[in-house]
């Protein structure tokens, strides 16, 4: 398709970061082989899953592949202040993937362009776009070779791009690193329009740069990322805890022994210490069949009480005794309280696939949908008790409308030269508090709950960081980055001198970089 004279359709109104009102038309003509999509059909662009902001970008562009994203990042790049973001699933909290007035990139138009399995000395990778779903990534791999990628996140209706350009964590961090760890090779076209191919040895600073990068170096349209043989089942487990200390000791534990010594998977969160269906017990078994005894909690079990959740890979040919005996084995090391304890066996596709079936059902309820005013942390071990205390124990004792997770992960699983900031600490937290609107708080109030915890975080000089970031200021920015600023905002000259990737630009605002 030609593409000329493309109308500037969206004016100014807030006079910042959007393109100079004299430039009325984009004038050089691109060549594209996908489409262009302007006025309602941009909707879709203009809001993302967190359904807090909403702003109009200028076009909707969905790329035939990445031929296609080089020609509009050239083009944007001769109109001054327009700006380009990639949007993966739109699964962002707080307009990551939006540009104000800017040119949006639907990269899941670009899933079927790679699919492709790689055979390096012996070790397998899958050679997939930056736009394919990870849902789909893993039902095709395990299907196809009986191969699967080690790093996942909880829910899989996300890009590989999306997780890519933050982290991608979930219960298999402790042992595998984030899934930016397990990432082999990156075809990338920069901020200046070029396709590059980049690797730990190849081009380095612009694939360590983009990953965890918030797709602020350049758009991931190829992604090689390592797979392993795929476990036929998973037994998926949880025990609860009252005491936080004897929780986060277990958790520790379990994530610091070595491969083949612990679970498959390691996670954790806080519920109420009530019969409330969303916050409390009910939100606990596995297996609705045996339910839940609150006969059994100690006395001592206060507001809140807490879940360790891990799993189990096997195969089918393994005897039920010996994956009874090793689970056994692991779980006698564990002080949960006796009695508490819940299980089942699945397939590890649907292990894999289970918050896409809670999705479905909470669909079906009318409760996924509406604003989720999440908020995603990663707090270090020394201060995991105060945010107990503070946060768990008192700020939201009640529950928030949906789960508050809570598991350690490793540092020295996470490679430094990427763009993530963590906390200092060998073991720090996940904590992602998320909330439904329609069974808790107001988004209002959760919005100002999230705000008065980050605050309380930075006043206690808590060592943490925002994962998923999205600050509103420079200062804030620096101080997230803390020393590594400066080599974010030098890669971001190097490989976006004219700032043309902008995502979120209300909260990402480019002058914040310069
Ligand atoms: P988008 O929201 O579309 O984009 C996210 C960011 O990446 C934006 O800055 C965008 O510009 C950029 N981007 C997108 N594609 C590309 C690309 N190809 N190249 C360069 N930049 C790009 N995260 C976890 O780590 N673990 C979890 O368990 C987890 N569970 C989640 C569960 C749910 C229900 C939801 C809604 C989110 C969850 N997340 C989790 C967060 C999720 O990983 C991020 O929000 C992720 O960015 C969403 O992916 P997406 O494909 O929708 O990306």
């Amino acid at each position: 398709m030609r593409i000329a004279y493309l109308e500037r359709t969206v004016h100014e109104t807030d006079g910042e970061s959007k393109p100079n009102g004299d430039v009325s038309t984009i004038s050089k003509s691109i060549d594209l082989q996908g489409s262009v999509e302007t006025g309602d059909k941009t909707t879709i662009a203009s809001k993302d899953f967190g359904g807090l902001y909403s702003t109009k970008p200028l076009a909707l562009i969905k790329p035939a592949g990445s031929d296609d994203i080089s020609r509009v990042i050239k083009a944007a790049s001769r109109i001054p202040r327009m700006t380009v973001a990639a949007r993966g699933n739109g699964h962002s909290i707080n307009g990551q993937a939006m540009t104000n007035g800017g040119l949006v990139i639907d990269m899941r138009s670009t899933e079927e362009n790679h699919f492709r399995l790689l055979n390096i000395n012996g070790s397998f990778f899958i050679d997939v776009s930056g736009g394919a779903l990870w849902e789909n990534v893993l039902t095709r791999c395990v299907s196809r070779f009986g191969l699967a990628p080690r790093s996942w996140t909880d829910y899989l209706s996300l890009t590989v791009g999306g997780t890519l350009s933050n982290a991608g964590v979930s219960g298999q961090a402790f042992r595998y690193g984030p899934q930016i760890s397990n990432v082999m090779e990156l075809e990338i076209i920069t901020g200046k329009g070029d396709k590059t191919v980049c690797s730990e040895t190849r081009n380095p600073e612009l694939f360590f740069g983009s990953l965890g990068g918030l797709g602020q170096f350049g758009i991931i349209t190829r992604a090689m990322v390592k797979l392993q043989p795929a476990p036929d089942m998973v037994r998926w487990i949880r025990v609860v805890y009252t005491e936080f200390d004897e929780f986060t000791r277990d958790a520790e534990f379990l994530v610091s022994r070595d491969d083949g010594e612990s679970f498959d998977y390691v996670e954790g969160f806080v519920f109420c210490n009530n019969d409330d269906p969303v916050n409390g017990w009910p939100s606990v078994p596995l297996d609705p069949v045996h339910g839940f005894n609150p006969g059994i909690i100690p006395q001592t079990g206060a507001s809140v009480l807490y879940c360790l959740e891990v799993a189990f890979h096997y195969q089918k040919g393994d005897h039920p005794s010996t994956v009874d005996k090793a689970v056994a084995g692991l779980l006698k090391r564990l002080r949960f309280v006796e009695g508490l304890k819940s299980q089942v066996d699945l397939s590890y596709v649907e292990f894999l696939l289970r918050v896409k079936r809670a999705e479905e059902q909470a669909k079906a309820n009318g409760i996924w949908d509406g604003p989720h005013p999440w908020l995603n942390l990663f707090i270090s071990k020394s201060n995991i008790v105060d945010f107990d205390q503070t946060v768990f124990k008192k700020m939201v004792k009640d529950g928030i409308g949906g789960p508050m997770l809570i598991y350690p992960l490793m540092r020295s699983k996470w490679d430094n030269r990427t763009s993530v900031a963590l906390p200092d600490s060998e073991i720090f937290y996940l904590v992602a508090l998320l909330r439904f609107v329609s069974r808790g708080p107001s988004v209002e109030e959760s919005v100002a709950q999230n705000r008065e915890i980050v605050e309380w975080c930075i006043k206690d000089g808590l060592d943490f960081k925002l994962y998923l970031p999205h600050y509103q200021s420079k200062e804030e920015w620096k101080r997230h980055f803390g020393n590594q600023w400066t080599r974010f905002v030098e890669r971001k000259a190097s490989f976006d001198p004219m700032a043309i990737l902008a995502p979120g630009q209300n909260i990402f605002k480019r002058t914040h970089l310069s």
